[in-house]
C-alpha cells in the first residue's frame, strides 16, 4: 500500500513539514465575550462537528448569488446557468474524489443522507458488516438488513482481521455491503480502507467509505482505494450549505426505488386506464435527487473542493500535522489528561482529538475553555456511544457535579472532550487551547458553573 493515504500519514505524522498559512476561513475575525471580563477572538476547535466556511467559498457562492435560478427545471437563462453550475460541480466533486468513469455522484443533505440512500438502495437480504466504532452514521442506517457487528479492534490489521474472519463466514453467493469510516470522529485515527476494500473485494462483498471526517483532511481517491461508494458533508468540508455526496457504483442505485418520490425523479407520471398513477422513474443520478435540487449546496461543495485541491493537500496535511503534534505534545505535558485511543500513539490521525480530565466533569471543563478562554470544543460522546464507552472503560467515573447539580444525566454517564481543527486553524488558536487545559488543571476554574438540562454552564 506504498501509494496508500494511510501510509502516507504515517510519514506526514512522522515528520511535519514546515508549514504555511492557515487558509482564510469565515469566522476568524470574530471576538466572544468572556466571563471573566473582556473579550477574544473566538477560537473555532471543533471542525469535526463543523467547519467553518472557507472565505474562498463564500466568495464564489456570493458572486453566484446573483444568478441563482431553479436547476433542471427552467428554461430561462439563469436556469440554464444554474442548471449547468450544477452539474458542473458534479463532474468537480468527482474530480476531487478521483471516482472511476462510470461511477454516479449523487447530490444529498450529508453523510447521513448518503448512508440511508445507500441502505435503501440495497439489494434484498444484503448482508451488511460494521464495526461498533462507527459514527451512528454508519452505524444506524441499515435497519432493514442482517448486520454483523464487529468488535472494536485495537490495531488497524486487527480490523482487517475480524473483517476477514466474518466475511469467511458469510454465504458467498448473497450480497454484502462493508461500511467502514475512513478517520475516526472520535480519535482521528486512519482506518486501513485499502485493506478493508481489499478484504471485503476478496469476499465477493462491496465496501462503502464513510469519508465525512476524512475528505475535509486527505485527499480520498475511489480508485486508489478501490471503494464502492464515499460518502462525504459538505459542511465538514468548509462549505455548511446544506449539501452531501454519496459518489460511487451505479448498479444497486439504479435498481432500486427513489430514495425520495417526487419530481425531478420521475421521468413521466400518467394515469393508466385502471386509474393508477404510473411512474417510470428517472436512471442517472436524478433518480435520487427528488426534490428541487440544492444547488447553492452543491457549488459550494464544488468550491471547497477546488479550494482545497489548489490549495495542494501536501501542505494541508503537513501544517495539521504539525499542530496536531503540538497539540498532542502539550497534553501529554498535563498527567491528568488521557487521550482516547483505540491504535495507540503511533497510529496516523487527522486533526480530531478526544480527552478525560481526571476530577473534571467534561461539560464542565468544555464549559470553561468557552467561557474562561473563548475556545468551542465539544464535549459528550460524539455520536459514536459504543466507541466512546469502549475507550473510555466502564470503571471511569468523572465527578458528577458541576457547581449546583449533576452534570451528566443517567443515560449519559459519560462525556470526553474533543478538540479538533483543520485547514483554517491558526497556531494561536492550538497555543490558547493547550495553555487553557494546563491552567484549568493547575489553577481550576476561575468561575462558578451550574447545571442546566444535563449541560454546565456558567452561572450569570
Ligand atoms: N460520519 C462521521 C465519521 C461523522 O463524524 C459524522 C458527523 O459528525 C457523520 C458521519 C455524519 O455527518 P452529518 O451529520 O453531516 O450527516
Amino acid at each position: 500500500m506504498s501509494a496508500h493515504l494511510y501510509a502516507e500519514a504515517h510519514t506526514a505524522c512522522r515528520a511535519p513539514a514546515d508549514h504555511a498559512a492557515p487558509l482564510p476561513v469565515l469566522g476568524s475575525e470574530v471576538s466572544v465575550p468572556l466571563v471573566t471580563g473582556g473579550e477574544v477572538g473566538y477560537a473555532a476547535l471543533d471542525y469535526a462537528a463543523s467547519a467553518p466556511a472557507l472565505q474562498r467559498v463564500w466568495e464564489d457562492v456570493a458572486a453566484y448569488a446573483p444568478y441563482y435560478g431553479s436547476v433542471h427545471r427552467g428554461a430561462g437563462y439563469l436556469s440554464q446557468l444554474s442548471t449547468d453550475l450544477f452539474e458542473a460541480s458534479r463532474r468537480t466533486v468527482a474530480e476531487f474524489l478521483d471516482c472511476r468513469p462510470e461511477d454516479q455522484v449523487v447530490f444529498t443533505r450529508s453523510t447521513t443522507d448518503s448512508l440511508n440512500l445507500l441502505a435503501a438502495a440495497l439489494p434484498a437480504d444484503c448482508q451488511v458488516f460494521v464495526f461498533e466504532t462507527e459514527h451512528h452514521a454508519s452505524l444506524l442506517p441499515w435497519r432493514d438488513s442482517p448486520v454483523t457487528w464487529l468488535d472494536a479492534p485495537h490495531s488497524p490489521a486487527a480490523a482487517v482481521a475480524a473483517l476477514e474472519s466474518a466475511l469467511a463466514d458469510r454465504d458467498p453467493h448473497g450480497p454484502a455491503l462493508v461500511c467502514v469510516t475512513g478517520a475516526s470522529n472520535v480519535t482521528g485515527e486512519l482506518w486501513p480502507v485499502a485493506e478493508l476494500a481489499a478484504a471485503a473485494h476478496a469476499h465477493g462483498a462491496r465496501i462503502v467509505l464513510d469519508a465525512a471526517q476524512l475528505a475535509p483532511h486527505h485527499p480520498v481517491s475511489v480508485r486508489e482505494l478501490d471503494v464502492d461508494w464515499v460518502a462525504f458533508s459538505g459542511h465538514k468540508l468548509y462549505a455548511p450549505f446544506g449539501s452531501g455526496v454519496l459518489a460511487g457504483r451505479s448498479d444497486w442505485l439504479q435498481r432500486a426505488e427513489p430514495y425520495l418520490a417526487g419530481g425531478g425523479a420521475s421521468r413521466t407520471v400518467a394515469r393508466a386506464e385502471d386509474g393508477t398513477v404510473q411512474v417510470q422513474w428517472h436512471t442517472g443520478a436524478a433518480r435520487h435527487e427528488a426534490g428541487s435540487p440544492n444547488v447553492v449546496g452543491v457549488y459550494a461543495i464544488a468550491s471547497a473542493c477546488r479550494a482545497l485541491t489548489e490549495a495542494g493537500f501536501d501542505g494541508l496535511v503537513a501544517r495539521e500535522q504539525a499542530l496536531l503534534a503540538r497539540v498532542r505534545a502539550g497534553l501529554a505535558q498535563v498527567p491528568q489528561v488521557r487521550v482516547l485511543s483505540l491504535f495507540g500513539d503511533d497510529a496516523p490521525r487527522v486533526g480530531v482529538l478526544s480527552f478525560l480530565v481526571e476530577g473534571w466533569n467534561s461539560s464542565h471543563f468544555a464549559a470553561a475553555l468557552s467561557a474562561e478562554y473563548g475556545i468551542g470544543v465539544r464535549d459528550g460522546l460524539f455520536c459514536a456511544h459504543p466507541l466512546v464507552r469502549t475507550l473510555v472503560g466502564g470503571d471511569e467515573h468523572q465527578p458528577g457535579e458541576c457547581g449546583g447539580g449533576a452534570a451528566n444525566s443517567a443515560d449519559r454517564p459519560l462525556n470526553a472532550i474533543r478538540v479538533s481543527f483543520g485547514a483554517g486553524t491558526p497556531d494561536e488558536h492550538i497555543e490558547r487551547f493547550v495553555g487553557a487545559v494546563a491552567s484549568l488543571v493547575r489553577d481550576g476554574a476561575r468561575w462558578r458553573y451550574r447545571t442546566e438540562a444535563g449541560r454546565c454552564v456558567p452561572e450569570l
